[in-house]
């Protein structure tokens, strides 16, 4: 599968400004191929580097390759609808392939072209992505973020065969607890709760200020908060993981559509739950989960929490609370997620294991869940 190895060049300030260049010359000739493409209506990279290849080279003094890569940004750009002229920010991103970026592990550097010819920049990097980097494949995007240069490497890294589960951990996502899994262990803990609600007053405190400084401050929490999301979800995926492989079960969740729709709460919770990422938090489940060679089948989250997962009763009313549940018919009482775990657990086994024999009635999930795997 791809994952994307992310990697912060550590360039001396004369290599910084050279990197800095190379982008905007870059983007520049972007600009002016764009507007060779629209006037001409020439959308496809092969015709577009027939009639610009040369003169772009010539005017912003690109190397051959880094001019067909900014020839192919223009065309991709163009694929998603020709009807307005494109246009490049200075420093976005741009690919380098194999030519004029060359890898070099073992010196943890890189040799990459610029306007003044090729430059040896070392970076940092953790064991992770160095292990990442054994299976870099084909380009790799040098971009700027907060004024630092990254390289984001695509990654093909080898899946083993899926293991063939012998039961289904079943995995609710919720608002008191992030997750909680069919054995019933919560993952979450009181910590992010109390950062959430920290920040939540803080963001209030400066949203009704309303100066610019508050809304500097306001722009760096939101990235700090984004950043402990991003990391608390890599270490729960991984514990989810790493909980089914060792017993030997496939993971069942509910699918993310269904989880929006059918949480009844109040307006502040729900702004809680799409905040913090359970997209991100099922992308890594998901990823994880193959690298591991676990199963992840997604269910209908219909009902999921309104079934007693005893008795099957389903009613409205057996969920007393946000916590509780307890069941109308046969009186059996267990944690709200708890019980909708065990739910999920039994609806992804029955797609298991069920009467449809052939693969394709498994809702098995197909996402290719191309992720940074810089939290974890
Ligand atoms: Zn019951």
């Amino acid at each position: 599968m791809k994952l994307t190895a992310k990697v912060k060049l550590l360039p001396t300030p004369e290599q910084h400004k050279l990197l800095l260049d190379t982008l905007e010359a870059a983007n520049s000739a972007c600009n002016e191929i764009s507007q060779i493409a629209f006037e001409t209506a020439t959308f496809h990279p092969v015709a577009l580097q027939k009639i610009c290849y040369s003169q772009i080279r010539e005017d912003f003094h690109l190397g051959a390759q880094i001019t067909i890569r900014c020839i192919s940004k223009v065309a991709d750009a163009y694929k998603v609808s020709p009807v307005e002229q494109r246009e490049f920010k200075p420093l976005g991103a741009i690919a380098f392939d194999l030519h004029i970026l060359r890898w070099l592990p073992d010196h943890q550097a890189v040799s990459i072209w610029t306007v003044e010819g090729r430059q040896f920049i070392p970076f940092a990097t953790g064991e992770k992505q160095l292990d990442l980097l054994k299976y870099q494949k084909g380009q790799s995007d040098l971009c700027v973020i907060n004024g630092e240069f990254y390289l984001l490497a695509t990654c093909e890294v080898p899946t083993p065969p899926t293991l063939e589960p012998e039961n289904v951990l079943g995995l609710d996502l919720g608002i008191v607890n992030l997750a909680t899994d069919s054995d019933g262990h919560s993952y979450s803990g009181c910590e992010v709760r109390s950062v959430r609600c920290r920040r939540r007053r803080q963001r209030k405190r400066l949203q009704s200020k309303g100066t610019k400084s508050a809304r500097r401050v306001l722009k760096r929490l939101k990235g700090r908060e984004r950043r402990f999301a991003t990391n608390e979800n890599h270490r729960i995926a991984k514990q989810i993981v790493k909980t089914a492989k060792d017993t030997k079960r496939a993971i069942a969740l509910e699918e993310l559509k269904g989880i929006r729709k059918r949480t009844t709460v109040r307006k502040q919770q729900r702004a809680d739950l799409h905040s913090w990422g359970f997209g991100q938090l099922i992308a890594f489940i998901i990823y994880k989960a193959r690298l591991a060679g676990v199963k992840v089948v997604e269910v209908d989250p219909r009902n999921t929490s309104r079934r007693c997962s005893e008795c099957g009763y389903t009613h409205k009313n057996n969920r007393k609370s946000q916590e509780r549940f307890s069941c109308g018919q046969c009186g059996m009482r267990a944690e709200a997620d708890h019980n909708a775990a065990l739910n999920i657990a039994r609806q992804g086994w029955g797609q298991i294991s069920g009467p449809h024999e052939s693969g394709d009635s498994l809702r098995v999930s197909q996402v290719q869940a191309t992720c940074s795997t810089g939290g974890s």
